[in-house]
C-alpha cells in the first residue's frame, strides 16, 4: 500500500469512484480510494439506480440534468468495455392528490425553464405510456422521457476502471479506522493495511459517513435509515418507464433482464446501520404496488434486500469542504438520490478540492447551511 497520497477518498461507492476519477482526470497524480468491502457494496449496489431530472428546486434540476448528460456519454467518456445499461425509458411520476398535482404543475414549469423536457399528463395519456396503470386512485401524472435507470454495478466498475487507468489506487477490503489531524488540519488516515499521510480526505462513506465524521471530532447532521427493495422473476416487457409515487413513497421499474424491481420508503424503518430484510416490507410493498399496477399480482418475488439512506435534516446532500478542518471534504447525506447525482458529485467535488470555480453552484449544499439555518426545501424528494 502507498504511504503518502495527495487525496484519500473514503468509500468505493458511486460518489467515491466518481470523485477519484475526476481528480485524476484533472491531473492529480496520487489519489487513493479506500473501500472496506468490495466496490458498490454499500448503498450503490443496493439501490434502484433510477435517474430523474424531475425535481422541484432549481439546484436539484440542474445537478440532475448535468448528471444525466454525463451518464448518457459515460460508456465512451470512461472507455468502458462493458455497458452501464442506461435505459432512458422515462420516469412516470403519479400524483394522487390535488395538492400534489398543483406541485407537479409548478415542478414541470421550472423543469421546462431549465431545459428539462418533462410534461404534465392527463390520466389517459399516462395510461398510453403504462397501459396496466390503475388510474382510479390517481389525479394526474408527469413524465420525462430522458429519465430512466441503469446498472449500478457496471457504472461503479466503469468509473473505477477509468480511475485506475489514470493512476488512482483503489484498496478494496481495507477499512479506514481513524483520521489523523493536527492543529485543525488533515495529516493522514489509519487503515487496516497501514497508514497513509495526506493533507486531503474525502468522506464518501455513505451510510457510515457519521462514523467517519467522528474520526475528526465532528458530529455530522446525518443519520442512516434502512430502505428495502425487491426483485421479481423475469417476465416479458410490460413496463417501459420507471413509475414513482411520492404520496405512496414507492417506485417500480422493469430492468433489462425482465425482473421488476420495486422499493418503498417507510419512516418507521430502523435509524441505524441494519441492512437485514423484513416480512412486513414484502407484505406492504406487494399490496401497495398491486393497487397501482394490478397485473403484477401473480408475480413471484425472487429476492429482497436492504440498504441505507444517509439522511440530513433537509434530505439534501452535504457537499464540499468543512470549515473547521482544513483538508476535510464531504460528499454525504444523499438520501434517495445519491446514485443519480454520482457523476455530477464527482466533477463538483474534484473542482472544490482543486479550488476551481464549480460548474454548478454548490455553496448552498455546504455543511454550514445547518448552522446558518439555511435548509433547502425540495418538494420532490423521497
Ligand atoms: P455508498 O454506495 O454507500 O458507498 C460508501 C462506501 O463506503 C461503502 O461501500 C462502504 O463499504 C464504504 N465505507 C464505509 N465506511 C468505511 C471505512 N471506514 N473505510 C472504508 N470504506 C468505508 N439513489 C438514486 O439516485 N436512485 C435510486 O433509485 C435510488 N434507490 C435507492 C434504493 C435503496 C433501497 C437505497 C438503500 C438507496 C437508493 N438510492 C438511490 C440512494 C443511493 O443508493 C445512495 O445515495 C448512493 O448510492 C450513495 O453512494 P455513495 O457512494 O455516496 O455511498
Amino acid at each position: 500500500m502507498i504511504r503518502t497520497a495527495d487525496v484519500v477518498v473514503i468509500g468505493g461507492g458511486i460518489s467515491g469512484v466518481a470523485i477519484a476519477y475526476n481528480l485524476a482526470k484533472k491531473g492529480v497524480k496520487n489519489v487513493a480510494v479506500i473501500e472496506k468491502k468490495y466496490l458498490a457494496s454499500g448503498s450503490t449496489g443496493r439501490c434502484g439506480a433510477g435517474i430523474r431530472q424531475q425535481w422541484g428546486t432549481e439546484m436539484n434540476c440542474r445537478i440532475a440534468k448535468f448528471a444525466c448528460e454525463l451518464f448518457e456519454n459515460a460508456n465512451e467518456e470512461l472507455g468502458y468495455d462493458g455497458d452501464i445499461e442506461f435505459k432512458q425509458g422515462g420516469y412516470l411520476m403519479i400524483s394522487s392528490t390535488e395538492k400534489e398535482h398543483e406541485q407537479f404543475k409548478k415542478n414541470v414549469e421550472l423543469q421546462n425553464r431549465l431545459g428539462i423536457p418533462s410534461r404534465l399528463l392527463s390520466l389517459e395519456e399516462a395510461k398510453e405510456i403504462v397501459p396496466y396503470l390503475n388510474t382510479d386512485p390517481l389525479v394526474s401524472a408527469a413524465f420525462c422521457q430522458k429519465d430512466g435507470h441503469l446498472n449500478p454495478f457496471h457504472t461503479t466498475e466503469a468509473f473505477a476502471k477509468a480511475a485506475e487507468r489514470l493512476g488512482v489506487k483503489i484498496y478494496r477490503f481495507t477499512e479506514v479506522t481513524d483520521i489523523i489531524t493536527e492543529n485543525g488540519k488533515i495529516k493522514g488516515v489509519k487503515t487496516t493495511k497501514g497508514d497513509i499521510s495526506t493533507s486531503i480526505v474525502v468522506n464518501a462513506a455513505g451510510g457510515y459517513s457519521h462514523v467517519i465524521g467522528k474520526m475528526v471530532g465532528i458530529d455530522l447532521p446525518v443519520y442512516s435509515e434502512r430502505h428495502q427493495i425487491l426483485v421479481s422473476e423475469a417476465i416479458e416487457p410490460i413496463l417501459e418507464p420507471m413509475v414513482m409515487a411520492f404520496a405512496l413513497n414507492l417506485y417500480c421499474q422493469q430492468v433489462p433482464h425482465g425482473g421488476i424491481i420495486m422499493g418503498r420508503g417507510d419512516d418507521t424503518e430502523p435509524k441505524d446501520l441494519r441492512t437485514t430484510s423484513g416480512w412486513r416490507f414484502l407484505d406492504e410493498m406487494t399490496k401497495t404496488i398491486i393497487n397501482i399496477l394490478p397485473p403484477l399480482k401473480n408475480l413471484r418475488m425472487i429476492r429482497q434486500w436492504a440498504g441505507l439512506y444517509n439522511l440530513t435534516p433537509d434530505r439534501q446532500p452535504i457537499l464540499g469542504p468543512v470549515d473547521e478542518i482544513e483538508g476535510f471534504y464531504l460528499a454525504v447525506g444523499f438520501s434517495g438520490h445519491g446514485f443519480m447525482f454520482g457523476p455530477a458529485t464527482g466533477v463538483l467535488l474534484a473542482e472544490s478540492i482543486l479550488g476551481e470555480e464549480n460548474t454548478l453552484p454548490i455553496d448552498m449544499l455546504n455543511l454550514n447551511r445547518f448552522e446558518k439555518g439555511e435548509l433547502i426545501f425540495e418538494p420532490a424528494v423521497v
